[in-house]
């Protein structure tokens, strides 16, 4: 018998049908002897939908009433799923971030999670029931509500495997593993049986969305044994995601991701003096704005251009902060721009590979497509390039292609 805490995304619970087919297999497990916690997200389309309506306000919504409404997609699919456990005539209590005491951070819609409270989930799993946890949400010391960031569910449910101790933590999702692409975009994609816990958090955080990055990260500090799975045809086996030494091969590149939801920004000749960057950066942190990619030019007339990246739905923020800025301090003009992707290779093997870098750039000149800035780590390189004309596409397949990761499975 087995401690399991299982995740079940948006489209695995998005009408009656599916919350009863997963309750289905919940009972499976249960019928096998196991005790079970379960986290649940919003029905597909439910947190799209609120957003959606917050659009029609004039100003940016506070995020705390953010956070109160985003809250609530959740609760729907945790007491539905109560319903159906009902139904068979499995014990199982609902229970939502702040019933159960899972205690976050006070940053509204990018919270982190700072501990879980065991004592009522050990009361219930003592009790005989099946425990259901809404995903991406959290309170804070003060009684606030929180959310975790879009995709955070999974974090919800890796968190809570940690916290518990449990013996496995299974994220049923709509695609059967992690594969060496985002099978909707691109064609000729694998199924890796393994991935590192370093490749799948670079995978996660470029734009790779089948986990969310802080679960992986949570996975790895806290040794919880992770899996990603299908909830449509539950008998296939998943994509573990483990340490490096427990890989049975390494690959060079071992994936290809693209991330969409990127916006870049220049700030012209800023003066080329100590603390004038930490200026611009620290008041963008000082607004909780994630900034990734810098890139300085090369000093002229005692004058730098910089250039950085930032999330989509952070670049109005961002601008207005700088614009702020730019009256107290000496730079020309801001600029930005959305048509933008990045897209990027991952690979363990990287690190002790040459020529990858080059071989990206040139798949990518052979393709026609400009790269506007380059980063690299010792497992990833990315690129910044237009997002129109199907040119993120065209970007993947092709490197998907030169790098060969149709033959990855051999
Ligand atoms: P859920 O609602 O279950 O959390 P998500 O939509 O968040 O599901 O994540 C699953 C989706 O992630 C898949 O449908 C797929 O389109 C996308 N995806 C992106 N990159 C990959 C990849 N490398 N492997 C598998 N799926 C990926
Ligand atoms: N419902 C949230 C979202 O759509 C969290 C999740 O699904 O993981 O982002
Ligand atoms: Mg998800």
């Amino acid at each position: 018998m087995a401690l399991i805490v299982q995740k079940y995304g948006g489209t695995s619970v998005k009408d009656v049908d599916r919350v009863k087919h997963v309750a289905q297999h919940i009972k499976s497990f249960r019928d096998a002897g196991h005790d079970m916690i379960i986290t649940v997200s919003a029905p597909s389309g439910v947190t799209d939908k609120l957003i959606d309506m917050t659009k029609k306000f004039d100003k940016r919504p506070p995020t705390r009433e953010m956070d109160v409404l985003l809250s609530t997609g959740e609760q729907i699919s945790i007491a539905l799923l109560a319903m159906a456990l009902n139904d068979l005539g499995i014990p199982s209590v609902s229970m939502t971030g702040s019933q159960m005491g899972i205690m976050t951070t006070d940053a509204h819609m990018k919270a982190r999670i700072n501990y879980i409270k065991t004592d009522k989930i050990r009361k219930e799993l003592d009790a005989g029931k099946v425990i259901i946890v809404a995903g991406f949400q959290g309170i804070t010391e003060e009684g606030e509500i929180t959310t975790l960031g879009r995709g955070g569910s999974d974090t919800t449910a890796v968190a809570v495997a940690a916290a518990t101790g449990a013996d496995l933590c299974e994220i049923y999702t709509d695609v059967d593993g992690v594969y060496t692409a985002d099978p909707r975009m691109v064609q000729n994609t694998q199924k890796l049986a393994m991935i590192t816990h370093d490749e799948m958090l670079e995978l996660a955080s470029l734009g790779a969305k089948v986990l969310h990055p802080r679960s992986v990260e949570i996975a790895k500090m806290h040794g919880v044994k992770l899996s990603v799975r299908s909830s449509y045809e539950t008998s296939k086996e998943g994509t573990f995601v483990v340490n490096r030494d427990q890989l049975e091969k390494e690959f060079v590149v071992t994936g290809v991701a693209c991330d969409q939801k990127v916006a870049k920004i220049g700030i012209f000749d800023l003066e080329d003096k100590p603390g004038s960057a930490t200026k611009v950066f620290q008041a963008l942190a000082d607004a909780n704005v994630n900034v990734d990619m810098i890139v300085q030019s090369a000093m002229r007339n005692n004058m730098n251009d910089i250039a950085f990246t930032v999330p989509l739905d952070e670049v109005d923020n961002a601008l207005e902060v700088l614009h702020e800025l730019k009256d107290k301090m000496s730079m020309s003009d801001i600029v930005s721009s959305t048509n933008v992707a990045k897209v990027s290779i991952v690979g363990a093997g990287m690190v002790s590979s040459t020529g990858v870098a080059a071989k990206m750039f040139s798949v990518l000149a052979q393709n026609e497509i400009n790269i506007q800035m380059i980063s690299t780590s010792e497992i990833k390189v990315s690129c910044i390039i237009e997002k129109e004309n199907d040119t993120p596409k065209k970007a993947m397949q092709a490197l998907h292609d030169a790098f060969e990761l149709d033959k990855i499975n051999g």
